[in-house]
């Protein structure tokens, strides 16, 4: 095994949620199967939601058994659950190598999301998030990222569909970039989550060569840029990895991304108290914007225990988004939820380091 495998690939039986159909339907061949065994495989976990091949009692015991010597339905462990008043429920999935990453489901009205991680840790290192802190441990494999949207929408008390996947856990979605677009395929397929592409969004610090490649993918996600800064000077001291690309790069890189797929880019904001919330950030931010013809989302910050940042105060964040309206912007104040189960990503997991 290679250095580059190491930093993907856990050890132990293949996850179920990492085949594609076409990839079972190879493996029901090679054990002397018919193609069609792959589609009851697939009904079964996706949509009866079995968690053990004991359960899919249409396959022979001798099928049965070989495919537990060699696959696994639920490969993680959940060793901890939070849930919130306002429902928002937060689980922390122990993977086979020991590591742990966090999930999370979101209800709202009639809809659910579910946020997911990609990564082992977070090699951006926002100066204001947990994650970045302890740097990346490693990639998910594809499997590992649906396995948290199948947690996310099969384990709450909250029998509400899940209708919406974001990418806005631990880790840099775009620098885990094949894992992540195959589970998006597999959020997506019919023969999978059956979860409309427009109901999936990407959040990404953003990689401009990664985003073209993602428009070239023929899916209809929604990406979402965290900016948190509105010049590069600001950007570079919040977001390390930001050095990299300037505004510049990345208004480009948002227009193609337009150009190509028709779908509007989100700006994301992290409002941080007396940092990047005052009326001149306001105004470049209006402009960044509008060269991007972006939507803004202003989020207030989550306070993370050990790091000296602040949430702004409420009248200083609707002066924020009212003056960014005046200037043109479309722009909304997220609130954030489940403050009180660890809601800042990478706090559960840091919490259980
Ligand atoms: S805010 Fe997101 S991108 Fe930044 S360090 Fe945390 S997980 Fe990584």
């Amino acid at each position: 095994m290679t250095k580059a495998d190491q930093f993907n690939t856990p050890a132990g039986p293949r996850q179920l949620y990492d085949c594609t159909a076409d990839l079972l339907r190879a493996s029901m061949s090679d054990l002397g199967q018919p193609p069609y065994r792959a589609g009851q495989i697939l009904e079964w976990v996706y949509h009866r939601q079995a968690r053990s091949f004991d359960e899919m009692t249409n396959l022979s015991k001798d099928l049965r058994r070989q495919l537990a010597e060699q696959f696994c339905v639920y490969e993680s462990e959940v060793v901890h659950v939070s849930r919130a008043a306002d429902g928002v429920t937060k689980f922390l999935l122990r993977w086979a190598d020991g590591e742990t990453t966090e999930c999370v489901s979101i209800p709202s009205g009639e809809r659910r999301t579910a946020c997911l991680s990609t990564q082992v840790g977070c090699p951006v290192g926002c100066v204001f998030c947990a994650s970045g802190m302890g740097g990346v441990r490693r990639n998910l494999s594809a499997g590992q990222i649906v396995e948290q949207a199948m947690v996310a929408a099969y384990q709450t008390d909250d029998d509400t569909r899940l209708s919406n996947v974001v990418f806005m856990g631990i880790g840099e979605p775009l620098a885990n970039y094949d894992a992540t677009v195959q589970a998006i395929r597999t959020i997506n397929a019919a023969w999978g989550m059956n979860i409309g592409a427009r109901k999936i969004t990407i959040s990404t610090v953003g990689l401009p060569e990664q985003i073209l490649r993602l428009a070239d993918e023929n899916l209809q996600v929604t990406l979402a840029l965290s900016l948190h800064a509105p010049n590069d000077e600001l950007r570079a001291r919040l977001i390390p990895w930001a050095r990299r690309v300037s505004i510049a790069q990345l208004i480009e890189a948002a227009r193609d991304y337009f150009a190509k797929t028709g779908r509007e880019v989100t700006l994301e904001y992290v409002l941080l108290g007396d940092l990047n919330d005052r009326p001149e950030h306001a105004r470049q931010l209006a402009d960044v914007a509008r060269r991007m013809r972006c939507n803004v989302n202003l989020i207030l910050y989550n306070p993370v225990e050990g790091v000296s940042y602040a949430r702004p105060q409420s009248q200083v964040a609707h002066a924020f988004l009212h003056l960014l309206r005046e200037l043109g912007g479309n722009a909304h104040l997220r609130q954030s939820r489940g403050l009180e189960v660890d809601g800042a990503c990478g706090q559960l997991r840091r919490q259980q380091l």
